[in-house]
Order: structure tokens, then C-alpha cells, then sequence
């Protein structure tokens, strides 16, 4: 434990079970001396609530990213309780399952195309709008997003377009509030076996060519991805803003798996 977030203040918005990627992030967070937030939807209270008591967070707010009026009450209940905040970590995705796999051209239909950027992509648009009015003294903003956005990967379809939408959005919200001093940045992690990565067919597939493929040979830890949301969201990423970061044992860089890799 250190003290690099002592006196900082944030909202964590998705924390889903203890296999969530905010969850990883949320304790490390804490650990530096952060006071956390969670949001949360509705359906996930149930455990939600015994994550927060483990490491004494007490204030829990439900948030559903798609209502106008529950994102308003849930920073409202921020301003009410703490009048500002220093960081924002959006970790929120969400499609319909039946359109992660197979074709994306023959399966993706616009009810899902809409929801799926919305969910995934305006949410990190619209949270920021509402955390930057809090942060008077500047601040740190992070999001969530995975390599499909730039490479076609397997059943990623309609999510690989979402989450291209949140990396350029992540570019132009820091264009916006740098003059504010505020950074916001992505991290791109490699995959991990979460909730959401259940949704996706074959998930478990992309962990598996993601270990033959990687550098490190080895899979994302959700403690790398915790670390560098702690580099990002404290002053040890000053000056860093509008940066999509890979956390994903450098899968990015590999343009075909090591013959070597294959035979092993
Ligand atoms: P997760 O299922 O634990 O988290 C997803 C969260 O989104 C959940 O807390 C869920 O409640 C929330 N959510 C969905 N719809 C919502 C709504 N309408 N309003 C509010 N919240 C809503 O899974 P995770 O893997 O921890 O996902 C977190 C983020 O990390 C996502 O953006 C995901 O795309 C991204 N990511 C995941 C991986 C991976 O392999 N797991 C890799 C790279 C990026």
C-alpha cells in the first residue's frame, strides 16, 4: 500500500462481480488511499455490495449509463456528497450476445448496432461531460477498450466498431478538457475471463491464441491492468492524455504467432 491517490476522490462505474476488470482496478486504487465510489446497475447489487464492504468503500450509487435521469442522479449524489471529484474510471461494455459471433455484416442489426455504441461508447462521452463539471482542479479520466477496435478479431464484430467509437471519443474529450486539466486516457487489455467476455463466442479462445501469440507468453493480469490505471489516474501519468495504452502481454505488436510458439 503507498499513498499516491491520498486526498483523491473518484467514481468507479462498472463493478460487476469479482472477476470485473473495475474490481482489480478498484483495490488497487484503494490501496494508494484513494475514497471510491461504485456504481453499479441495479442487478449486480447483490454483489456488488460485499466487494465494497471488503475494503471499506460505503458509498454505492445504481447507475444505468442508457437513462438520462440515473446518470444525472448518480452524479448529483457525488456533487451532494463530495461537491468534487479528481478521477473517473468507465468500465462498461454491453451487445446483445447473439451478434457476437459469426458474420458481423449478416448479424449485426441496427437495434443492437445502437444500443451497443451507446452502452459502450456514449456512456464514456456523457459520464466525462458530467465528472469534468466536478473537477474544478483537474483531473484523471480512464476507460476500458480491447484490440478489436483496430484488427478484426473473431465474434468481436459490433464491439470492435464500439469500442473504435470510444477510442477516438477518448481522443477528442481530452482535446476538450486538457485546457481543464484533465487527462483521459484508454487502456486497451488483453483479453481476461469476466462476465462480459462470456458474452462473446469462443471467448475463451481469445485468452488461449492470446497466450501462444504474446510476447510474454503468459495471460493479461488484471493486476497490470490495475497498475496502470493507478499510473494513469495519479500524478505519476502527468502529462500523458489522449493515450490508448496496451496492457495485454504484447499481443498488439505480433503480426503472426512464433512457429516455435505453435509446436509447444
Ligand atoms: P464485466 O462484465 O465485469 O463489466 C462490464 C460492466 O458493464 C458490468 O459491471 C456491467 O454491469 C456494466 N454495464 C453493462 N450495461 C450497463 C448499463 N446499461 N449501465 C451501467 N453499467 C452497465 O466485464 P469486464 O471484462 O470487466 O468489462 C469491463 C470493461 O473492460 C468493458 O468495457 C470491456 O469491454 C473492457 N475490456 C474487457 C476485456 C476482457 O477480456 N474482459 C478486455 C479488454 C477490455
Amino acid at each position: 500500500s503507498g499513498t499516491l491517490l491520498e486526498g483523491k476522490r473518484g467514481l468507479i462505474m462498472g463493478v460487476a462481480n469479482k472477476n470485473s476488470i473495475a474490481w482489480a482496478i478498484a483495490q488497487q486504487l484503494k490501496a494508494q488511499g484513494a475514497e471510491l465510489c461504485f456504481s453499479y446497475i441495479e442487478a449486480m447489487e447483490s454483489r456488488v455490495r460485499p466487494l465494497a464492504d471488503e475494503i471499506g468503500v460505503d458509498f454505492l450509487v445504481p447507475c444505468d449509463v442508457t437513462q438520462d435521469d440515473s446518470m444525472a442522479a448518480c452524479f448529483g449524489a457525488i456533487e451532494e456528497k463530495w461537491g468534487k471529484m479528481d478521477f473517473l474510471v468507465h468500465s462498461i461494455a454491453f451487445s446483445d450476445k447473439e451478434e457476437l459471433k459469426g458474420s458481423f455484416v449478416e448479424n449485426t442489426t441496427r437495434e443492437n448496432f445502437k444500443q451497443s455504441l451507446d452502452i459502450s461508447a456514449f456512456s464514456f462521452v456523457d459520464a466525462a461531460k458530467r465528472a469534468s463539471k466536478l473537477m474544478p482542479d483537474g483531473g484523471s479520466m480512464i476507460t476500458l477498450t480491447y484490440l478489436g477496435s483496430e484488427r478484426v478479431i473473431p465474434s468481436y464484430n459490433v464491439m470492435g466498431v464500439a469500442k473504435a467509437a470510444l477510442e477516438a471519443a477518448t481522443r477528442y474529450i481530452a482535446r476538450d478538457l486538457g485546457p481543464q486539466g484533465i487527462r483521459v486516457n484508454a487502456i486497451s487489455a488483453g483479453a481476461i475471463k469476466t462476465l462480459s467476455l462470456g458474452g462473446i463466442s469462443g471467448g475463451r479462445s481469445l485468452i488461449a491464441e492470446g497466450r501462444t501469440w504474446a510476447p510474454l507468453r503468459e495471460d493479461t493480469d488484471p493486476i497490470g491492468v490495475a497498475g496502470a490505471a493507478l499510473y494513469l489516474l495519479s500524478d505519476l501519468g502527468k502529462s500523458c492524455t489522449g493515450e490508448v495504452h496496451h496492457v495485454d502481454a504484447g499481443f498488439h505488436i505480433v503480426g503472426m504467432p512464433d512457429p516455435e510458439a505453435l509446436k509447444g
